[in-house]
């Protein structure tokens, strides 16, 4: 059914949206000043030809070389950590006075998977990188639509990325178990209940608090990495890096999505994880304090 899929489909990037106006002044002091000199040296094998850029010209040309430098670069530090999408990003960019360089940005996921970012370019080039908007608009790409229901999914694990995409290119001042634990700290004693953190989570997500519904959904990431280093000695990144070519096209719902990742370590870790918190009392997988 078209119509409603359209409706769910819209729901999400209001919701999406949303995580770029809640979170962005905690988000900023994690990061640090970096130059577009050494952004460049720790980056050296990135190229840029994975994405398209739309509404450039809207712009001043000072402003569309800054534009244009912040939109690579996040494409880079990105596929660094996530690997080359199948299919080259589309971004948009569309003018809006404030106090920050990147207001709102959200997706769209349509026959053209889309990011939309609103930006105020008198800002300097150096200020757009050290945001994390872009690291966490890119990374929700990497994974299909997983439905409106698992919305706490989806931003779990665009929150989580945009950390370690950002620690990797450089540009995290904090070690980045200290960055988690300054997000995830502060939700933990909401997710202490016998209700599930599935069902937790989506209710925080509906209540609009998105804080915590994205970084206790941010949780299942951090368990999935602890489980992937003990038992297989492997990253998430590395799984995602490679879940780019095997499965992210053809995948279009969450269990799908968990299959292909489990196929890819030859287990069902990822399956096992979502029913857990499906099923399992949330306190049960939440802990009381993050040291
Ligand atoms: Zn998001």
């Amino acid at each position: 059914m078209p119509h409603n899929k359209g409706a769910t489909l819209f729901k999400l990037v209001i919701m999406i949206a949303c995580c770029t106006i809640f979170l962005p002044n905690q988000a900023k002091s994690a990061a640090a000043q970096v130059t577009t000199k050494n952004y460049q040296e720790i980056t050296p094998k990135a190229t840029i030809d994975q994405f398209r850029i739309h509404g450039i010209k809207a712009f001043d040309s000072n402003e569309q070389d800054i534009l244009r430098q912040w939109l690579a670069a996040g494409v880079n530090a990105t596929r660094q950590s996530l690997g080359i999408y199948p299919r080259p990003l589309e971004l948009y960019v569309y003018l809006k006075k404030s106090n920050q360089p990147v207001p709102w940005a959200h997706t769209r996921r349509d026959n053209h998977e889309s990011i939309h970012f609103y930006v105020d370019a008198r800002f300097s080039l150096d200020k757009f990188i050290n945001d994390w908007t872009i690291y966490h608009e890119i990374a929700h790409l990497a994974i299909p639509f997983v439905g409106e229901e698992y919305a706490w999914f989806s931003e779990g694990f665009a929150s989580y990325m945009q950390y370690q995409i950002m620690a990797q290119s450089g540009i995290l001042t904090l070690p980045i178990e200290q960055a988690y634990a300054n997000k995830i700290g502060p939700q933990l004693s909401l997710y202490q209940g016998e209700q599930s953190a599935a069902s937790i989570a989506t209710q925080l997500m509906k209540k609009r608090n998105y804080p915590a519904a994205y970084w206790g959904g941010a949780w299942f990431f951090v368990l999935a990495e602890r489980q992937l280093q003990s038992k297989h000695n492997i990253s998430l990144v590395h799984v995602i890096s490679q879940y780019q070519q095997a499965g992210r096209r053809e995948d279009d719902n969450i269990q799908a999505l968990l299959t292909s990742l489990d196929k890819l370590i030859n287990d069902s870790l990822f399956s096992d994880l979502l029913k857990q918190f499906e099923q399992s009392p949330s306190s049960s997988l939440y802990p009381a304090n993050i040291d």
